[in-house]
């Protein structure tokens, strides 16, 4: 292309852009002749969420980029300076879904020379969050596009909503009427609710299986449950990485992602069918949510337990068998603990967090607080459910192990990580990717947790409240 005739196409755009009307005016500075070392789009990646759908588009160089809303149909336009429209860049717009909950669709095309103008139509207005992430791991530089709603999702609300009244006549009717008014969750633990069901029929049901494997005794009828065990115990299920982290890869391609998330679900349908218990998942779907959030997610709906599921590798591919960790707040229990807990804080920096957005994040102080107490439950429930887990597969060690894994550190809810098994043994990923390993682990958990309520009935929440800022 002459200099001549680009200078005379950027005049023909600029004509234009200025006849469309001010709005997009900021975005038109574009030197002429910087067309030679055009960056390359290696990748595009979409994650569509109810939380949020991010586009990912990954370059061999930084991305620079301008960036605005502009309303009337609503729609985010992405001008990429410098950047090469390649046929990456041309199959973007085929991987929007038309179940996208926040983008209608995209186009994409060369807006004058050197620029590339993504334009994005939406179903709603959107918070965006734009960032560039710079080359970690496998991947190089990305720019990062996340549409958040304007108003965020609440997992306490997507809680309650999900758990509808006819949904909840299997249930009791009490847990119904307070399922229905979220007004009314920190209060759960109510004396008429306790009236109207025997408390101590739950302990003892729970129980029935460790009386079968000639395990600790159902809890004794009276035993203080009456007020306490009579409201919804909550469970956060975690399902580790998502989205642009894969988290370990096995040996035939198998993301551990897919094995946390098939594995998270098997077992929330496993704890809702449970009349005393409801779950929350921190993600539903394939996309990343930062390990800080989890924690918020949790805290919100105020969770009784927090299991991170996960299906790690190890540097050595015979590593096997199933382990279960907590937070340590001293040093590591071993130098693989270490190393693992490491690996696993490191997700943030994979999956893209966007450093200039400060997350609402536990005080450190309340750390401090509650930290031991809340130790002492960690290591109870992650004692009982490896201990089912014994039952299914080999253990890796026979003890749990203590690390300073991020995603274990709210304050206030006792908080486990259970590596299901190792992706990186060619014979525990075949396991894991069938169903019906799946189901095992997720029985196996629910087993671990229940024996666990059952000793140990979860209190009244009044003095959760204040912690819940
Ligand atoms: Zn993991």
């Amino acid at each position: 292309m002459s200099d001549a005739h680009s200078k005379a196409t950027v005049n023909l755009s600029r004509r234009r852009l200025l006849q469309a009307g001010g709005a997009l005016m900021t975005l038109l500075v574009t030197p002429v002749g910087m067309a030679q070392s055009q960056a390359r789009i290696l990748a595009v990646r979409v994650w569509p969420a109810k939380d949020y759908t991010r586009i990912t588009l990954e370059g061999a160089e930084s991305l620079k980029f301008s960036h605005q809303i502009v309303k009337n149909p609503e729609r985010l336009v992405v001008d990429l300076e410098g950047v090469e429209f390649n046929s990456v860049l041309q199959s973007l717009p085929d991987k929007i879904s038309e179940t996208d909950p926040y983008i209608k669709l995209i186009r994409a095309g060369r807006n004058r020379p050197g620029v590339v103008r993504l334009v994005v139509e939406l179903k709603s207005e959107v918070a965006p969050q734009i960032f560039t992430l710079a080359p970690v791991g496998n991947y190089g530089h990305r720019l990062v596009l996340d549409l958040y709603p304007t108003e965020p999702v609440d997992p306490l609300m997507a809680l309650l909503e999900k758990r509808t009244p006819e949904e909840g006549a299997a249930s009791t009717g009490s847990q119904t009427a307070i399922a229905s008014n979220p007004q009314e969750l920190p209060q759960i633990s109510s004396p008429a609710s306790a009236e109207k069901k025997p408390a101590a029929e739950e302990p003892v049901r729970t129980a029935r299986n460790d009386a079968a494997r000639g395990a600790d005794k159902p809890a004794k009828p009276g035993r203080g449950a009456k007020s306490e065990i009579n409201r919804l115990i909550t469970i956060a299920i975690d399902p580790g990485h998502g989205g642009e982290d894969p988290g370990a890869v096995g040996h035939n391609g198998t993301f551990e992602k897919t094995v946390t998330l098939a594995v998270g679900k098997l077992l929330r349908e496993r704890i809702n069918a449970e009349p005393n218990m409801r779950a929350m998942l921190t993600r539903d779907a394939d996309f990343f949510v930062p390990l800080g959030q989890r924690v918020e997610k949790a805290r919100r709906v105020q969770a009784d337990l927090f299991v991170s599921i996960h299906a790690d590798a190890f540097i050595r591919p015979d590593a096997r068998g199933s382990s279960v960790f907590i937070l340590s707040d001293r040093s590591a229990s071993s130098t693989a603990a270490r190393w693992l807990a490491q690996k696993e804080n490191a997700a943030d920096l994979i999956g893209g967090v966007n450093i200039g957005v400060k997350d609402s994040h536990l005080a450190k102080t309340l750390l401090d607080l509650s930290q031991t107490a809340t130790l002492n439950d960690s290591l109870k429930v992650a004692k009982a459910v490896l201990g089912e887990l014994g039952g299914i597969n080999q253990l890796h060690k026979g003890e749990v192990e203590q690390a300073g894994f991020a995603v274990l550190k709210a304050p206030d809810i006792p908080s486990m990580l259970v590596e299901t098994a190792f992706i990186s043994n060619p014979d525990e990923e075949k396991r894991l990717i069938t169903e019906a390993y799946q189901e095992k682990l997720a029985e196996a958990m629910l087993r671990g947790i229940k024996r666990y309520f059952a000793k140990n009935p979860p209190l009244a929440k009044t003095n959760k409240i204040a912690l819940l800022d």
